[in-house]
């Protein structure tokens, strides 16, 4: 898009783009949270720096099966200071895509965050890739569990019916992603008309690869940082998701 020097001008774009399309995917990652305050991982002032600073080892280390089951303790301490935000609230990047399904026009959200903010914002059709901290369940028995308990456990939450750890039902690095959840969200992809990728460093595979299964016409990119696939998007802004997505719908009037 070289005809497209400004952010106003790209914004005009995405809002024409938004008007003209019938079955919207947004593909999101831990960027549409950072204004929700909840930090991403790769920015500059992640929460890889801070883990690595408190823990001594990467973020994929500690957030690996095999960390889990070495060292559960240090697991659930990192969870809980880390990867809880149970009082964040959606932000507009969450809100404006959940405005766009109730009004037909956006089918799905597909996203790589466990925080639950895409379900807070009344976005009904969610494929969460990488599972959720609001879901918990017994290793052992199954037995499901609320967030609630997990966050007033001390140290490691044992199950109330068989002493089993209960762990969140997020994808950890080693594991493998729930294969109807994978399945649903390249079956929203492979139907889109516009893909809006969102806040995602497109670094983390497989969640990454599933935009290779978009064939519709508007391939949209907003990212703070540059992403590797910013060179086949359609449009491609460096800016903050939500505000750009508020000012996208406020050109519409919606
Ligand atoms: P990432 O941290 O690798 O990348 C985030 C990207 O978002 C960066 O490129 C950054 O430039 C961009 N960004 C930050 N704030 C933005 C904003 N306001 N607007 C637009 N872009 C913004 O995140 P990822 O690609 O999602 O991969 C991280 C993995 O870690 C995912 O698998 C995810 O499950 C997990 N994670 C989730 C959360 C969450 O649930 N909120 C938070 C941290 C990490
Ligand atoms: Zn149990």
């Amino acid at each position: 898009m070289a005809d497209l020097k400004t952010d106003e001008q790209k914004i005009e774009k995405l809002a024409e783009m938004i008007g003209g399309s019938k079955r919207i995917v947004a593909f999101t990652g831990a960027g549409v949270s950072t204004e929700s305050n909840i930090p991403d991982f790769r920015s500059a002032r992640g929460v890889y720096e801070a883990i690595e600073r408190r823990y001594g080892k990467p973020a994929e280390v500690l957030l690996s099966h095999s960390f889990f089951k070495a060292h559960p303790d240090i697991f659930f301490d990192y969870l809980r200071s880390y990867l809880i935000f149970p009082d964040a609230q959606p932000n507009d990047a969450h809100k404006t895509l959940a405005v766009l399904e109730q009004l037909g026009k956006a089918a799905a959200v597909v996203t790589q965050n466990i925080d639950g903010l895409h379900t807070k914002a009344g976005s009904k059709n969610v494929c969460e890739l990488h599972g959720s901290v609001y879901k918990n369940y017994c290793i052992d028995c199954g037995e499901n569990y609320t967030l609630d308990f997990v966050l007033t456990s001390s140290g490691i939450p044992h199950c109330e019916k068989c002493g089993g750890i209960v762990r969140p039902n997020v994808v950890l690095y080693e594991e493998p992603l729930d294969s109807s959840v994978t399945e649903k969200a390249i079956n929203e992809i492979a139907h889109a008309d516009m893909l809006l990728i969102m806040g995602t460093s497109l670094a983390v595979y497989p969640a990454a690869g599933f935009i290779g299964y978009f064939k519709g016409k508007n391939l949209v990119i907003i990212n703070k940082d540059a992403t590797p696939y910013d060179g086949k998007a359609n449009l491609h802004i460096q800016a903050q998701a939500g505000k750009t997505m508020r000012t996208a719908l406020d050109i519409l009037g919606i």
